[in-house]
């Protein structure tokens, strides 16, 4: 092959003059001000932008959390139906696994039970063994939450998200909470886990440096995107330094 041939991209979402206003009050807040996006199967996204700048407001819509006051989103060449929560509450379910900069683990459960509460309502998960087994916790798993370090509860939340095998894996600021050091294994293990599922993965983070592991860049500015950046150098999340 050539060495300017492109693989084939196989776009997954479309996003066209996307905006989303909140009402505070008397007053509008234009969170996304016609967000034009594509993103492409497989790829490693990071969104990158100063604070209230629009992030994870798109990330929430992506993933059907919230829904977007104008504009279309198509994913795999569908438009979401976002008037339909019974849709929608299956699209989550199947496509989507979130990761959040705090856990959100239930603290009475077991790192497996967290996992078993997802892979009990989804189609055709991994067992939560398998999911733990990947995020590198498969000697914690009848640990609870207060028994493991940060890192650890974060894997466990990456666990959860992964073990349905979703399409998309979507994480907001995952390693905000976390020392230098815990934050460059929580990242490889998004990597590792988004390429050997193949999922199509964005990461929302403050750290510049984070960037250097995206295939590409995604720059917001008041609610815009700025710009969007090819990586054509990706380095792993071990040779980033903080
Ligand atoms: P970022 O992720 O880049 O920090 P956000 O998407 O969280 O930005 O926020 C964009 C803007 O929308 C900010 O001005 C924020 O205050 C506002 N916003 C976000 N969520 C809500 C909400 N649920 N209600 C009202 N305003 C919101």
């Amino acid at each position: 092959m050539n060495a300017q041939t492109q693989p084939e991209r196989r776009l997954l979402y479309s996003a066209r003059g996307l905006s989303k206003t909140y009402s505070m009050g008397e007053v509008p807040v234009l969170a996304l001000r016609g967000v034009d996006l594509d993103l492409f199967e497989g790829e490693f996204v990071v969104l990158l932008g100063p604070s209230g700048s629009g992030k994870s407001t798109l990330l929430n819509i992506l993933g059907g959390l919230d829904t977007p006051s104008a504009g279309t989103l198509d994913f795999d060449g569908q438009p979401l139906p976002f008037a339909d929560d019974a849709a929608m509450t299956l699209y989550r379910r199947r496509m989507v696994g979130f990761v959040f900069q705090f856990y959100n683990l239930i603290p009475s459960l077991t790192a497996r039970e967290n996992v078993a509460l997802v892979t009990d309502i989804a189609e055709r998960p991994m067992a939560p063994d398998a999911a733990l087994a990947l995020v590198g916790l498969a000697a914690r798993l009848d640990h609870f939450p207060a028994q493991l370090s940060g890192g650890e509860q974060q894997r466990v939340s990456i666990a959860r998200a992964i073990a349905k095998r979703p399409r998309v894996l979507l994480c907001d600021e995952p390693t905000g909470a976390l020392d230098a050091e815990t934050g460059t294994v929580v990242l490889d293990v998004i990597a590792q886990v988004s390429a050997e599922l193949g999922t199509t993965t964005a990461v929302i983070t403050h750290n510049v440096v984070i960037a250097a592991m995206a295939d590409r860049v995604i720059h917001f500015r008041d609610g815009m995107v700025a710009s969007i950046e090819p990586n054509l150098h990706r380095v792993s999340a071990r040779e980033l330094r903080w």
